[in-house]
């Protein structure tokens, strides 16, 4: 292993459990620069042993630090160590089979930087941000095939990513993904169908995004079926507008509660998919509305109409994909917020999500705020971050990247 030597502000940083440690943090190589996807020491500037990380020379997250201590070391028995403990932690969430759709490995958040893998059913799709970790991936992998054949995975697909893997900045990439797909072993699967709280639904592994489907909205997505739910028990109104509706996961679980929902998404394909879905959970997509359109000139022109809604979701693609589009992101959220709240019905709920890592929940909130959307009789009643099976370190915001409120 060759050492790597660490500032003293990276290695405090290290070592709260932050696992990325950036260029200007190393101090300097002991030895001649090494290769990408090196397993490397980390050594304090007094030239004591810390921990174990793998180097990106190209990247500017030059090391993901995956191990801490003077011994600490990164083979393919600690990668399955840590594949078993986030399958355990799972198998507490997921045990009643009621939900068959969900994540395995969440990257950091797992202690795996860079390993992201997603369950179908029986099938497992992986993705593997940033090219150090690929280049080691053949090496650590080595057990996953018997770890997830034990879990009853049959399919393992690996799907290629020239970005993040972090849904805040894949989504842009999305046509040049389609095709790059692998069978790392069994046999190639093309559709799914899975379960969400016993609700089921389609997942196109080829087509979709991400690795097929958008599993952190999984709880929200609960949420609004019960939202739903509630307005109509309490009497109200239950017009449902989902924008950036994707295969329509919201929206069938707000047809199934009772509302009547207007799908939209500029891309069709997804409609198709969410059609399918409803059919399966038994709700006839004729009842209900898809629109393929981009969502910012619909929204005016549904505005012209004097068109409104009782229950506003919007869940849109990030718009900051990095640190230097922040400023353009948060006006964009404004203005977003701003069309969906002059849709909105008197009396109705305001869902609104950001997958923007860059956009912080604080900052998400300014742009919901009085200014923002031209009203000052909107309350937040609720603020949700991802879902269980989307673990985070605590030291690690970047992870938390989710955030979805509820005005009302
Ligand atoms: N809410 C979804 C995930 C949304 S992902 C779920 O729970 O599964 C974001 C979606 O926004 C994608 O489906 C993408 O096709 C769509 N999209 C991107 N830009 C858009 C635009 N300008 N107008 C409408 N939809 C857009």
């Amino acid at each position: 292993m060759a050492d790597v030597i660490v500032s003293r502000q990276g290695m405090d940083s290290a070592r709260h459990g932050h696992p990325w440690l950036y260029r200007a943090s190393i101090d300097h190589f002991s030895s001649s620069p090494e290769r990408l996807g090196s397993i490397v020491r980390l050594v304090s500037e007094q030239g004591e042993p810390f921990g174990c990380g793998i180097l990106d020379p190209n990247s500017p997250i030059a090391v993901r630090v995956w191990g801490l201590g003077p011994d600490a070391r990164l083979d393919a028995d600690v990668f399955r160590t840590r594949v078993e403990r986030a399958l355990a932690v799972r198998k507490v969430l997921f045990s009643d089979g009621r939900t068959t759709a969900y994540r395995l490995l969440n990257g950091e958040g797992d202690r795996v930087p860079g390993f992201v893998l997603d369950r179908y059913d029986d099938v497992a799709v992986l993705k593997i941000d940033g090219d150090a970790a690929k280049a080691l991936a053949p090496t650590l992998t080595r057990d996953l095939e018997k770890v997830l054949r034990d879990a009853g995975i049959t399919t393992l697909l690996e799907r290629e990513s020239g970005r993040t893997a972090a849904r805040s900045d894949s989504d842009a990439s999305t046509k040049s993904e389609a095709k790059r797909i692998h069978v790392r072993f069994g046999p190639e699967r093309e559709k799914v169908q899975v379960l969400e709280h016993g609700v089921p639904w389609v997942v196109d592994l080829i087509r979709g995004q991400k690795t097929g489907a958008f599993l952190d909205q999984r709880e929200n997505r609960r949420r609004v079926g019960e939202l739903v739910a509630r307005r109509l028990h309490a009497g109200l109104g239950a017009r449902v507008l989902n924008l950036f509706s994707y295969t329509g996961g919201f929206s069938l679980r707000a047809a199934l509660a009772g509302g009547k929902v207007t799908s939209l998404d500029i891309a069709a394909q997804a409609h198709a998919t969410a059609q399918e879905s409803f059919k399966l959970a038994g709700v006839a997509p004729k009842d209900h509305e898809f629109v393929a359109a981009d969502a910012f000139a619909w929204l005016a022109d549904a505005k012209r109409k004097g068109r409104t809604w009782d229950v506003v979701i919007s869940d849109p693609p990030s718009f900051a994909p990095s640190e230097k589009a922040k400023p353009k992101a948060i006006s964009a959220y404004r203005a977003l917020h701003r069309a969906c709240v002059e849709v909105l019905a008197p009396g109705g709920h305001f869902v609104a999500a950001s997958c923007s890592s860059h956009v912080g929940a604080e900052e998400f909130l300014h742009t919901l705020d009085d200014a923002a959307l031209g009203h000052n009789d909107l309350r937040l009643c609720s603020f949700y971050g991802p879902p269980d099976d989307h673990p985070t370190l605590p030291s690690f915001p970047e992870g938390r990247y989710l955030k979805l409120a509820i005005l009302a």
